[in-house]
């Protein structure tokens, strides 16, 4: 049967719609079900006809069948869970069987959503945290069936399983049969006569846990993180919703930072700035020496490459960029103002009146951090 032609199989032309198909399908189907005609034949050819109509209307498969690929499920019904699902797909439940079906207890969890508060030390290699999410988990006790121990869900009686009820409307048209949920198992079709004591019928209770999180280096204040199935447990122990960490960073009282650039001030002092020095920082990832050569000038911003965050997607970390601030000395003994007054007549500057304002000093300092 391998063989045979899905479209002279259905009786349907190489261009039938995917609507024609399922109509050939429901034809022969109704006519050649082995529960209302028996025999081999009928039998063999419900096989046909089924696995014909399985390979034609899933596109992907019908493509691939009309580009000569081979028979993905190698002839046969196998595929199908049966006859049963077939029938019940097309005839159960009096005309849009799936509407009829019972609804699941099992749902999918909610998202969770923890906030954590980082140092600008560990956006810069990124960090660890366990963290601690009140959340649902699945129920130890029911493992996510709602009934106690040794029992089970029984069919409703009212429903009859189906998870709906018919009622008949009169209406203008005359009586219009209705099918609504079933009020007595909430449309489920099945009720619970002993719940689970622990969860309460829920499948689930509610604990804190502790999850364990590496969150990358370079994220900033209002970055969430998601993590997918990290969330509450769904009723019924259904799939896990997902998890968000939403990150704020704490401000650092030496440290901002500049996209993958931290900045700092370094304040030199006026002899220091004269002369040239090698400063220590305390860098966040330890210390490094920083040349700061004679004549530096406040305002000025020295590059330490290499030294800021690593951002969140690539490798190379960022640059520290220090701006010098020179520190005017406000007290002075003796000897010092004697001497500072002889270098101030050995250097007799322009006079006051070409000192003009030329550039206020925050201005420069900020136009040179953001590396102009
Ligand atoms: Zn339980």
């Amino acid at each position: 049967m391998a063989d045979q032609d899905h479209y002279q199989v259905l009786g349907v032309s190489r261009e039938a719609t995917p609507e024609e198909i399922k109509k050939a399908y429901r034809r022969l189907a109704r006519e050649l079900h082995p529960d209302v005609n028996p025999g081999e034949e009928a039998a063999e050819r419900f096989k046909q006809v089924t696995h014909a109509y399985d390979v034609l209307s899933d596109p992907q498969q019908r493509e691939r069948y009309d580009m000569g690929g081979d028979n993905p499920f190698g002839g046969g019904a196998a595929g199908f869970g049966g006859f049963g699902d077939i029938f019940e797909t097309f005839f159960g439940g009096g005309g849009g069987a799936r509407a009829a079906r019972p609804r699941s207890r099992r749902e999918r969890g909610q998202d969770a959503l923890v906030r954590v508060t980082l140092q600008l030390a560990d956006v810069v290699f990124g960090v660890h945290r366990d963290l601690d999410v009140d959340t649902a988990v699945l129920c130890e006790t029911c493992e996510g069936s709602c009934c106690q121990p040794g029992t089970s869900p029984v069919t409703c009686d009212i429903c009859q399983g189906t998870g709906h009820v018919q009622r008949t409307v009169r209406s203008l048209l005359g009586n219009v049969v209705t099918s609504a949920p079933c009020g007595t198992c909430q449309g489920y079709g099945t009720t619970i006569p002993y719940p689970c004591a622990e969860c309460h019928g829920q499948g689930r209770v509610r604990s804190r846990r502790t999850v364990g999180v590496d969150i990358p280096a370079g994220v900033e204040t209002g970055l969430r993180l998601q993590m997918p199935g990290s969330g509450e447990v769904g009723p019924a122990g259904g799939p896990n919703g997902d998890l968000y960490i939403e990150v704020n960073v704490a401000s650092h009282e030496v440290f901002s930072r500049d996209g993958d650039d931290l900045l700092a001030t370094l304040e030199v002092s006026m002899p220091d700035a004269v002369l040239g020095t090698t400063a220590q920082i305390d860098a966040l990832d330890g210390k490094v020496e920083l040349e700061v050569r004679p004549g530096v000038q406040s305002g000025d911003v020295l590059t330490i490459k290499g030294r800021g965050v690593t951002p969140l997607r690539g490798s190379t970390r960022g640059d520290l960029r220090v701006g010098v601030h020179v520190v005017t000395p406000t007290k002075l003994d003796h000897k010092s103002r004697q001497l500072i007054e002889d270098f101030a007549r050995r250097n007799k500057g322009p006079g006051p009146q070409l000192a003009q304002f030329r550039q206020g000093l925050f201005a420069k300092l900020r136009d040179r951090f953001r590396g102009e």
